[in-house]
């Protein structure tokens, strides 16, 4: 089984010069990259790639694909088909099914389901905690030795600071990355959006900016003391952006990532009520999605990552306070990376392809990926960067339509995606 990706402008950041290059795979793996004048290698199926941006394949450090569990939101098939129609080839999928991913057995299963699809990677992140309570330690080595990448309680961050260091400890024995959701539900808790002069405005209870940034130097703090390697979900305030890149100037181990949403949308969307606005963290204040856009920039941000978390519509057809927290976002990352970072000139395309391929597959060492230098493996994000498209929740693949993106216009976005050399989505043109 071989196949040429033909005339393609090739972004691999490990080798930057080499924008020219097709890109020859053969069973799974890429074997060779090739002047685009050389002839076709026999047997080799082409795709022609003209016009076409040729990455790594993008790897979804944090999504949410309710099975086991809650498969009327999404089952891990469904999720996966969303996943690589979005141009993602790997999705980590955060423990928080039922029962809770906290051993061995559970991250077997979500990989095995996976498999079974035969559409995009799944790389889980298990429990810091079992059930996710914050009271005991999950068993990381056993989730580690299944195939979990990290260990996460996500949403329901670890409120003691003594469990958090000797889960540090133990997360660190195990080189596994550590992803925190920081929020101090002390500040946080019956909030639904971000508290300022909107929320006001709106009646609505607010979340403060200080209950994640508390959190999160509570966090680095730890990290510091030890050595172990955290990784702060969905960052979103402007101090805890600057609490990293602090961090990260004294060498402590600390990454991050952001969601598309938070670099698009700020809590001005929540005015209409649309519970599609709702989620956790909220959608922050102009000065938040400015100090994104810096951490973007400067590097202080990691990665993309799209925390896709589908609810059924009856679930979130609830007034505002009563609905749960949440939204799709697989199909419509990239679309806003272009329109919001690409487009805007806030990043360029090396820069993309680090945020969402090269750094995610460092933070999890995920060998072999997050790059298609010869040798590695075949997963690759194809993207047209000027295709006109509209996104609609009547056409997502995902069994959840919570989107607040529903009829919002793109310039650029996936057009097919290559999983361990296997074309498994390719969009109609
Ligand atoms: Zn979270």
């Amino acid at each position: 089984m071989r196949l040429l990706i033909a005339n393609g402008h090739l972004i691999d950041p490990a080798a930057p010069e080499n924008t020219g290059m097709s890109v020859l795979i053969e069973d799974g793996r890429v074997a060779a990259w090739l002047n685009q004048n050389d002839p076709t290698p026999e047997g080799a199926e082409v795709f022609d790639a003209s016009g076409l941006l040729v990455a790594p394949g993008f790897i979804d450090m944090h999504v949410h694909l309710r099975e086991p569990g809650h498969e009327h939101k999404e089952t891990i098939a469904s999720g996966c088909a969303a996943a690589v129609a979005g141009g993602w080839t790997s999705v980590c999928p955060m423990p928080n099914t039922d029962p809770i991913n906290d051993n061995a057995a559970i991250t077997r299963y979500m990989i095995e389901q996976a498999e079974r699809a035969g559409m995009a990677n799944v790389f889980p992140i298990g429990a810091i905690t079992k059930s996710s309570v914050g009271s005991e330690l999950a068993e990381m080595g056993e989730m580690k030795a299944a195939g979990a990448v990290a260990v996460s309680d996500d949403g329901r961050p670890v409120p003691n600071a003594g469990i958090m260091r000797r889960a540090m400890q133990y997360a660190k024995d195990f080189d596994l990355p550590v992803i925190d959701h920081c929020e101090d539900k002390s500040l946080s808790s019956g909030g639904v959006m971000h508290e300022g002069r909107v929320s006001l405005l709106l009646g609505l209870k607010g979340m403060p900016a200080l209950a994640e940034e508390i959190d999160a130097v509570r966090d680095i703090i730890l990290a510091k003391e030890t050595g172990a390697h955290i990784h702060i979900a969905h960052v979103s305030t402007k101090g805890a952006i600057e609490a990293v890149r602090r961090a990260k100037n004294e060498g402590i181990n600390v990454t991050c990532e952001v969601t598309p949403h938070h670099f698009t949308l700020t809590d001005r969307a929540v005015e209409g009520y649309d519970t599609n606005t709702k989620m956790a963290p909220p959608l922050r204040s102009d000065e938040h999605l400015e100090a994104i856009l810096e951490g973007l920039k400067d590097g202080t941000i990691d990665a993309i990552a799209t925390d896709h978390a589908p609810h059924h519509q009856d679930e979130k057809a609830l007034e505002y306070d009563r609905a749960p927290f949440g939204i799709t976002g697989l199909e419509t990352a990239i679309g806003l990376a272009f329109n919001e970072l690409v487009h805007k000139g806030v990043i360029d395309l090396v820069r993309l392809v680090e945020l969402c391929s090269v750094n995610p597959a460092k933070i999890f060492r995920l060998e072999g990926r997050g790059t298609l230098k010869p040798g590695s493996i075949a997963d690759v994000t194809i993207i047209d960067p000027e295709m006109a498209w509209t996104y609609r929740n009547s056409e997502s693949r995902s069994k959840s339509k919570n989107s607040p993106f529903d009829g919002h216009a793109f310039n650029g976005g996936p057009v097919a995606t290559i999983v361990g050399g296997k074309l498994v989505y390719k969009r109609e043109r």
